[in-house]
């Protein structure tokens, strides 16, 4: 069969192997940790730094085909890849993603909305614009962040110096954003392959804690209206963007029902792992089906669920759940399914893993959540 190459070796990509060697495919990988998720399941593993042009060659001479599970790819790499293999995403998606000004600016030009911003850059600016949108406001590094790193959000004027000089250390332009009193955040993310198909799974209903992700539930409980417009703008951005794969569009659902797109991921997304039971299709084969450019599957829901993510200080009440007989598992109405990640150390904040917890009615899982005593330390 055919090798796909995949840059990056985390979980997304491990799991895109799992599905992917189910479909009949190889996979080569590019990632600085030897012992990494995706390498593990891998058939060929190239340990080096995502900046190594020789390892990039290597990754291309093995693969026919080159995908990227995180956005962060150095631009001199994508180039070689794409002059040495075949990379069906392209390098525009990705440039356009690794930076909030340029993203902000094609998902407008996709006609969609975004929160009200300003590009800052300069003190005075920033002040200017905090005093035209208001506090609290949110001050973002344009490159770089996830999980809420390289933001800060400005309650008061007072903090403006602070601000604008611990995120300028950076090094990278600074984006300033309206505070949305969202009602819910929800995402959508949608497939295109080369042959112009879309396909759009099922809005999730997100929850973070300390900005992680914490449960998506699916269906999002939200008016239909609501759910259709969604998905509506993540088909619109897909078709705007050209995009190949997947593409997750997180939002703002505000309560009188307006929608504001906060940023993309051009990859999986931690927030659809729930079609791995959930869909008829997974967003891990979807994704292969579109860069291999297969017929699209069918993304639609099978049965309700809510998954709930594992992280490093949720690992120990985690296995000693996984311990524990049958009988003192089992929440009336749910079917948990575990995904572990094969990450060693189990560091505050790291993904290791999720469970995916297929119920009629999402308060069943909640009570799953309570009982499993796996996530208590959340609650401090
Ligand atoms: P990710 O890990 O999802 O990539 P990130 O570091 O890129 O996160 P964002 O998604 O931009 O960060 O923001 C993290 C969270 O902060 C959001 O999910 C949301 O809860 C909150 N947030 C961000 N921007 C705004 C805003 N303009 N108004 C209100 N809340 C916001
Ligand atoms: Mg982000
Ligand atoms: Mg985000």
């Amino acid at each position: 069969g055919a090798t796909i190459g995949v840059l990056g070796g985390g979980q997304l990509g491990r799991m895109l192997a799992l599905a992917g060697r189910a479909m009949g495919y190889r996979f080569a990988t590019l990632d600085p940790t030897p012992d990494a998720p995706c390498g593990q399941v891998a058939d060929k593993q190239i340990v080096a730094g995502y900046d190594d042009i020789e390892a990039a060659r290597k990754l291309a001479e093995l693969s026919d085909v080159i995908t990227y599970e995180f956005e962060n790819v150095d631009a001199s790499v994508t180039e070689l890849l794409m002059n040495e293999s075949y990379v069906p995403q392209g390098s525009r998606l990705l440039y356009t993603t690794q930076h909030r000004l340029r993203e902000k600016r094609a998902i407008e030009a996709a006609g969609v909305k975004v929160a009200p911003y300003a590009e800052i850059g300069s003190v005075e600016q920033l002040r200017e614009a905090v005093g035209r949108f208001g506090t609290p406001c949110v001050l973002k590094t344009a490159t770089g962040g996830y999980d809420g790193k390289g933001q800060w959000v400005i309650r008061s004027a007072e903090e403006i110096e602070e601000a604008y000089a611990t995120l300028s250390r950076a090094k990278t332009e600074l984006v300033l954003e309206q505070f949305i009193r969202f009602a819910k955040e929800i995402s959508v993310i949608a497939a295109r392959s080369p042959r112009g198909e879309v396909r759009a799974f099922p809005a999730a209903e997100n929850e973070h804690v300390n900005n992680i992700l914490h449960v998506s539930i699916v269906p999002a409980r939200v008016p239909a209206d609501v759910l259709e417009r969604a998905e509506r703008m993540a088909v619109q951005i897909a078709e705007g963007l050209d995009v190949i794969g997947l593409i997750a569009v997180e939002m703002f659902l505000t309560e009188d029902g307006e929608l504001f797109v906060n940023e993309l991921a051009p990859r999986p997304h931690n927030s659809g792992h729930y079609t791995m039971e959930a869909c008829r299709t997974s967003q891990f084969e979807q994704h292969v089906r579109a860069i291999c450019n297969l017929p699209l599957g069918d993304p639609a829901l099978m049965q309700p669920v809510v998954m709930a993510n594992v992280l490093g200080e949720h690992v120990e009440p985690l296995l000693a759940w996984i311990a524990k007989p049958e009988s003192e598992r089992e929440v009336a109405g749910v079917t948990a399914k575990l995904h572990l990640y094969g990450k060693q150390e189990a560091k505050q904040g790291r993904k290791m893993g999720h469970v995916n917890l297929l119920t009629a009615s999402p308060e069943a899982a909640f009570r799953w959540i309570e009982a499993s005593n796996i996530w208590e330390s959340n609650k401090k």
